[in-house]
């Protein structure tokens, strides 16, 4: 058996899934390599679903990647004839002080963007199941919504494996060895070379690069997510958003009922920092992992604070500053590295695939990463 090929990826989620599909379609020879069966429930794609905004609070520079990403998805449903993304729109509900609003209506005025900007009243009245102080505002974007993340990912890796490339499940990456002019990759039971290499590793990157000599400052951290039983007429897909809520001390964000699921709902800061090999991902072992998102129902959507119908726990990874680092090796050009996705990093996936694989392909990219630079000062010193 040959073990060399153009391009290795460790780690076959989301970003990894999505890089795998671009290679193979520019007909690079690319063995993807997952510790586990992609998707599946152990990093940070589960749970059904993730929001996508195009207009965005994390900052503007985002925007053209939004909307690249959301192009891709779209062409991604028409080479599977799937539904991989629902329109619900997406409402951002913000209490007076925060500034995650100013950059959403920002951003929507520099990149021309469909954003309606509400007040208290309007949104109260336009959803009823929506309970806010007076002094509230908020942004409605109607063309954004919700992605079905495993679908996602189970669509890029049906088109990876109907092209004939190898992605192999189940196998632990145990270190990767970047070269001058290559890079060795060993599983417990083989090792691979390769020209090109990219690590997307999710919640495990901080690990396996610091074992190959690079530190970086990632911190993996536990998240809990429910489903509670709701009003239906008031939280049904068919009339109730995706939706952001920015209170004084605290950021929840969530999904409608979708085919009657139950009102989905996350908390968006906060979470227990964690090692990803030894985290206890068996929902309610924390009070706060059922307690935080139903005080948050009872508050803001009263009529979803019904029973819980179930709840999963999940992996963010943060950088110090919340901004991606999607780049090449500081030592090795060859080596591109997608990590620190820091909890809003799934609706990229489609393009952040297309910028590695254009890395790994030509070295170079079509678009504007200089903001997830791996030298970038955010990450020094930590
Ligand atoms: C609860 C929750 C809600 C979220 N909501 C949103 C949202 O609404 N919108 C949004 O845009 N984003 C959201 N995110 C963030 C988004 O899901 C993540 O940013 C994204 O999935 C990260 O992708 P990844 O490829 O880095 O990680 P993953 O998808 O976890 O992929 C990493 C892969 O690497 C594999 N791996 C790890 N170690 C090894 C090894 N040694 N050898 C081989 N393979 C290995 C893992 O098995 C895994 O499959 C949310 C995240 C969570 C947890």
């Amino acid at each position: 058996m040959n073990h060399h090929y153009d391009v290795v990826i460790v780690g076959a989620g989301s970003m990894g899934m999505a890089a795998g599909y671009y290679l193979t379609k520019a007909k690079l020879r690319t063995l993807l390599i997952d510790a586990f069966d992609p998707p599946h429930v152990l990093g940070s794609h589960h749970g059904d679903t993730r929001i996508i905004r195009h207009a965005y609070g994390e900052g503007r520079n985002y925007v053209p990647l939004a909307l690249r990403a959301q192009a891709l998805w779209g062409e991604l449903e028409a080479a599977t004839g799937q539904t991989l993304f629902r329109q619900t729109g997406v409402i951002s509900v913000n209490a007076p002080g925060t500034t995650f609003v100013e950059e959403v209506i920002a951003s929507a005025e520099v990149y021309s963007l469909p954003l309606e900007v509400l007040t208290a009243d309007e949104i109260r009245y336009r959803w009823p199941g929506i309970s806010i102080p007076d002094s509230y505002r908020g942004t409605f974007e109607p063309t954004s919504g919700v992605l079905f993340s495993e679908a996602c990912i189970r669509a890029y890796r049906s088109l990876i494996e109907a092209s004939g490339a190898t992605l192999l499940a189940n196998t632990q990456v145990e270190s990767i060895a970047p070269e001058q002019n290559g890079a060795t990759v060993r599983t417990k039971s083989a090792t691979y070379t390769a020209d090109k290499l990219i690590v997307s590793a999710g919640a495990w990157v901080g690990k396996i690069l610091s074992r190959a000599g690079l530190a970086l400052p990632l911190a993996p951290t536990r998240k809990a997510v429910g489903w509670f039983e709701a009003d239906e007429a008031l939280y049904g897909a068919e009339r109730f958003p995706a939706f952001s809520f920015n209170l004084p001390d605290e950021q929840y964000y969530g999904f409608p009922s979708i085919d009657g699921c139950g009102l989905k709902v996350g908390r968006h800061d906060a979470g227990q920092p964690v090692d990803p090999d030894q985290m206890n991902r068996e929902f309610g072992v924390h009070a706060e992992d059922e307690g935080d998102l139903r005080q948050f129902l009872q508050r803001c959507m009263p009529q979803a604070a019904g029973r819980l119908k179930q709840g999963k726990i999940c992996l963010y990874t943060y950088t110090p500053d919340e901004h991606f680092i999607i780049d090449r090796h500081p030592e090795f050009a060859h080596v591109a590295i997608a990590a620190g996705f820091s909890g809003h990093g799934f609706k990229f996936s489609s393009v952040v695939g297309e910028i590695l694989a254009e890395l790994a392909a030509t070295g170079e990219t079509q678009h504007d990463i200089s903001m997830f630079s791996v030298q970038r000062e955010a990450l020094q010193g930590k």
